[in-house]
C-alpha cells in the first residue's frame, strides 16, 4: 500500500476512556494510518509482572486482580455492548488468576510472558470496541499469528524474515478491506505457538518491525510527551523539544536510557529508511520529532540521557602485562552467557565493563554467579553496583577542540567512576554514583544544552 503509516500508542495513550478517545482521533485524522499497535493500559503490565513473580500472597493476588478489573471496567462502562466486553474481560482475568496460581508453584519467564500478554490482549480488544462505537470499522488482530520470535522468553528476538512472510500472507490482505487493523505491541509467539514478549517497552519495537514488514512510509510513536526532548522532561522540566533527529542520535539516546523509544526501535526503521515520528496523543497539535537518516542541524551537543541500575565488573589479571588473549577469554565468557557489553575501559592489568542490563519483562536481569565463577577461574573479579550512566549525545564530538573540556567542566562537582569516549563520535558517557546521577544530568543539561 502506498503511504502506509503504522501508529503505535503507549500505555498512557490508552490509560482510560478519555486517553483512548484522543488516540482514536489521532488515528482517524490521518487517512494513511491503517495499522495501529497498542500497549497495555498504563500500569497494567506492572501489575501482571507482579502477579507473575510467584511471590504474591492470596490477598495480594485478589487485590491486584481487582485493580485490573477496575482499570478495564471503567473503560468498558463508556463503551457499547458492555455485557460482551465484561464477559471477555472476566475470561482474561480468570486465565490470569489460574496462571498466577501456577506461578506461585514455580515462576518462569515463559509463564511470565503468558501472564503479561493479557495486558495487550485486553487493551486492543477495548480499543477496537471504541472504534466500533465511534462508527469506524476496526479489525482486532492477534499479532501472535505473525510476530514470530525465538524462545528467549522475556526478551525474545524477532525472526524478521518469518515475520515478513507471515505479514504478507495474513496481514496484508486485510489492508484491502475498509477498516483499521488494531493489534498488540510487545507480544509475539515462538514457532511452537508459545507466547513470548520483546522486553519492557517493546511495543515501539513491534511497531517498527511491522513498519518494515509492511514497507510502511512512516512509523508514528504516540506517547505522553510532544516528541523527543533534550533530556527527560520529567527530570528537567525546561528540557527543549527537538524537531528532528538523525537515526544515529535517536538510537544513541534510546540505548543510553531515553525511555521514550525502546532501544531496538530504530533498527528496523534504519533497514528500510522509514522516517519515525514521535508525538503526543493528548496534544498532537503541539508537534513532535521526526527521526530521519539526515537532519539539517548536527550540533555537537544534542541531548543527555540517564540509565540507572548499572553494574560495573572489574576484571584484573596480574598476567595481563604483555600477555595476549586475556580480553578474548573475558569476552568469550560474556558471549557464552549472551551478555552484551555496554562500556569498556582497560588498563595494563585490568578491564572494567558495564553489561547491558537489558529490558527483560520479568525485570530479573541476572549477572549469574556461574558466569562470575567462570571469570574467577582466570582473573580477579569485582562487582560494583549502585551506579548510573549519564550519556551526552551529539555529533562529530572528536572533531572540535574544547568539547571534552566543556563536558568535564559541567560535572566537576561529582566523582566519576568511569568515562567512555572515542568509540563513537556521537556520545560521551560517564558512570556515576546512583545518588549523584540526576543532579549531574541536570548540571550537564544546564551547561551544554541551555542557552
Ligand atoms: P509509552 O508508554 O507511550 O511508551 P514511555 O513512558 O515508555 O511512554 O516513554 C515516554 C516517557 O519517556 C516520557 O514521559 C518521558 O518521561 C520519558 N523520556 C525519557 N527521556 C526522554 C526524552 N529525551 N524526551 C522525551 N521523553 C523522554
Ligand atoms: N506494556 C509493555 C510494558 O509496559 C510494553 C510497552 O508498553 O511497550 O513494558
Ligand atoms: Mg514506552
Amino acid at each position: 500500500m502506498k503511504n502506509l503509516d503504522i501508529a503505535k500508542f503507549g500505555g498512557t495513550s490508552v490509560a482510560n476512556f478519555e486517553a483512548m478517545l484522543s488516540s482514536y482521533k489521532v488515528v482517524v485524522s490521518n487517512p494513511n494510518t491503517r495499522v495501529v499497535i497498542i500497549s497495555a493500559c498504563s500500569g497494567v503490565t506492572n501489575i501482571l509482572v507482579e502477579l507473575a513473580s510467584g511471590a504474591c500472597s492470596r490477598d495480594k493476588v485478589s487485590e491486584l486482580i481487582e485493580k485490573l478489573r477496575s482499570i478495564h471496567t471503567s473503560i468498558i462502562e463508556k463503551l457499547d455492548n458492555q455485557e460482551d466486553l465484561k464477559t471477555n474481560l472476566e475470561t482474561h482475568l480468570k486465565e490470569i488468576y489460574d496462571l498466577t496460581q501456577e506461578a506461585n508453584m514455580g515462576r518462569s519467564d515463559a509463564l511470565t510472558d503468558r501472564i503479561v500478554s493479557h495486558g495487550e490482549l485486553i487493551s486492543t480488544y477495548l480499543f477496537a470496541a471504541l472504534f466500533n462505537k465511534m462508527g469506524t470499522k476496526a479489525h482486532w488482530f492477534d499479532i501472535r499469528n505473525i510476530m514470530r520470535t525465538d524462545s528467549s522468553f522475556g526478551c525474545a528476538l524477532p525472526l524478521v524474515e518469518v515475520l515478513k512472510a507471515q505479514c504478507k500472507e495474513k496481514l496484508e490482505p486485510l489492508l484491502d478491506e475498509d477498516c483499521i487493523i488494531i493489534s498488540q505491541g510487545f507480544i509475539g509467539a515462538n514457532s511452537e505457538g508459545q507466547t513470548t514478549t520483546l522486553g519492557r517497552g517493546g511495543s515501539d519495537y513491534s511497531a517498527a518491525l511491522l513498519g518494515e514488514a509492511l514497507k510502511a512510509s512512516t512509523i508514528s510513536i504516540w506517547t505522553d510527551v510532544p516528541g523527543v526532548y533534550t533530556t527527560d522532561p520529567r527530570l528537567v522540566p525546561h528540557a527543549k523539544p527537538i524537531s528532528e533527529l538523525t537515526y544515529l542520535e535517536a538510537a544513541e539516546m534510546a540505548t543510553f536510557g531515553a525511555k521514550i523509544l525502546h532501544p531496538s526501535t530504530l533498527v528496523p526503521a534504519v533497514r528500510r529508511g522509514i522516517p519515525v515520528y514521535v508525538g503526543s496523543s493528548r496534544e498532537p497539535e503541539k508537534g513532535g520529532t521526526w527521526v530521519r537518516p539526515f537532519t539539517e542541524s548536527h550540533p555537537a551537543f544534542r541531548a543527555v540521557a540517564l540509565r540507572k541500575n548499572q553494574t560495573l565488573i572489574v576484571l584484573a589479571s596480574p598476567k595481563m602485562v604483555g600477555a595476549s588473549g586475556f580480553l578474548a577469554n573475558v569476552f568469550s565468557v560474556f558471549a557464552k552467557y549472551k551478555k552484551s557489553v555496554d562500556l569498556v575501559s582497560t588498563s595494563e592489568v585490568s578491564i572494567a565493563v558495564t553489561l547491558d542490563t537489558g529490558t527483560s519483562t520479568s525485570g530479573k536481569n541476572s549477572i549469574s554467579e556461574s558466569m562470575l565463577d567462570e571469570l574467577r577461574a582466570f582473573c580477579h573479579v569485582k562487582v560494583e553496583t549502585g551506579l548510573s550512566l549519564v550519556a551526552i549525545i551529539g555529533n562529530e564530538m572528536s572533531e572540535h577542540a574544547g568539547i571534552t573540556t566543556q563536558a568535564f567542566d559541567s560535572i566537576n562537582r561529582y566523582a566519576v567512576r568511569m568515562i567512555c569516549y572515542g568509540a563513537s563520535n556521537h556520545n560521551l558517557c560517564f558512570l556515576l554514583k546512583e545518588e549523584d546521577a540526576v543532579e549531574a544530568l541536570i548540571e550537564i543539561h544546564h551547561h551544554l544544552l541551555e542557552d
